[in-house]
């Protein structure tokens, strides 16, 4: 369609527009029903200590493999869901999901007794009325303990409604999950945020973590994350490890725990699954090296 430029004129739509337009309206309508037609499953990113490279908990990834569109990565849906009003029901299915398979890793193997599962939390869920019932659901039917339920948020979720979400947080530490502050450092402001929102958790982004060279000393931003995170006494985390030289530097520093191609990618259930079993046979063993399938 095309429109008057009031100048009498005709205004045409830019095709790139009009391309990107019907792009947005066809992933969609794929997302509608893709719950039901089982299209999405998680993926686990192993987390590890830096200090002995073991295991202490995983992260779980959505992902989404379209028939018509192929595989579509998170970034992509996941706004999408939101803007569809379809993130609360899969928010919902991801928590299950994910509490479920944490508890029977942690009933299967001895040595994972008190293994982690982190779960991501996007904006629209975080204000949504559901959201503590969803988990409290969640906890409930697959018996995980709600200590090892670790939520992550962006600091650009929390902004974008403070009050609301300052209220949503304490009402999940009332149910005693863990919560960790996702990206950090990407958002503005965060030390004004970390007075107002009470977390467990700083991960540093993984936009720092690549600033890291060989050689080099730790970048001020990271140094500190870590110094600030001692302070107020959480733990911090650094995503996206991908060199060994980084996790040493991170270690020497006293950063708590990490994520990165280093050590796991994201890794289906079977895989995951060994890494604790690996674990457990071995029990003084670092995490396996670097491994599974690409994200
Ligand atoms: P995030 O929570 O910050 O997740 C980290 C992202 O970094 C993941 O991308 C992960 O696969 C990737 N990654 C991990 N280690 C490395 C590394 O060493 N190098 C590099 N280059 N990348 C690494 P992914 O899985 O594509 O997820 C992207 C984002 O989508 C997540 O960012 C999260 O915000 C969102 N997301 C993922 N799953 C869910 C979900 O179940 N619900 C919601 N609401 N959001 C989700
Ligand atoms: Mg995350
Ligand atoms: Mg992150
Ligand atoms: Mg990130």
């Amino acid at each position: 369609a095309a429109r008057s430029d009031g100048r009498g004129g005709v205004r045409r739509y830019d095709p790139g527009m009009r391309a990107a337009a019907e792009a947005a309206r066809e992933l969609e309508q794929e997302l509608r029903g893709a719950l039901e037609r089982g299209e999405f499953r998680l993926v686990y990113q192993p987390v590890v200590t830096l200090a002995d490279r073991r295991v202490t908990g995983f992260e779980a990834l959505l992902r989404w493999a379209s028939p018509r569109l192929g595989p579509v990565g998170p970034d992509r849906f996941v706004p999408a869901a939101e803007a569809a009003g379809l993130i609360g029901e899969i928010g919902a299915w991801v928590l299950r999901e994910a509490c479920t398979t944490a508890a029977a890793w942690r009933r299967a193997h001895p040595r994972a007794g008190d293994l982690t599962i982190a779960v991501n939390v996007s904006a629209a869920q975080l204000t949504s009325a559901g959201l503590v019932d969803q988990i409290a659901v969640a906890l409930a039917e697959s018996g995980l303990p709600a200590g090892a339920l670790v939520l992550e948020v962006t600091e650009t979720a929390l902004v974008r409604d403070p009050e609301h979400a300052a209220a949503s947080l304490t009402a999940l530490r009332a149910l005693g999950v863990r919560l960790a502050l996702d990206d950090f450092g990407t958002g503005y402001s965060s030390l004004a945020h970390l007075r107002q929102f009470t977390v467990d958790v700083l991960k540093i982004d993984r936009s720092f973590v690549s600033t890291m060279a060989e050689g080099e000393v730790m970048p001020a931003i990271v140094r500190g994350t870590i110094d600030l995170g001692r302070t107020l006494g959480l733990e911090v985390l650094a995503e996206g490890v991908e060199h060994d030289h980084q996790a040493r530097l991170l270690a020497e520093g006293r950063c708590d725990s990490a994520q990165g191609y280093l050590f796991a990618r994201p890794l289906e259930r079977p895989d995951a699954e060994a890494v604790l079993l690996e674990q457990a046979a071995c029990p003084g063993a670092a995490v396996p090296s670097p491994r599974g399938p690409r994200p």
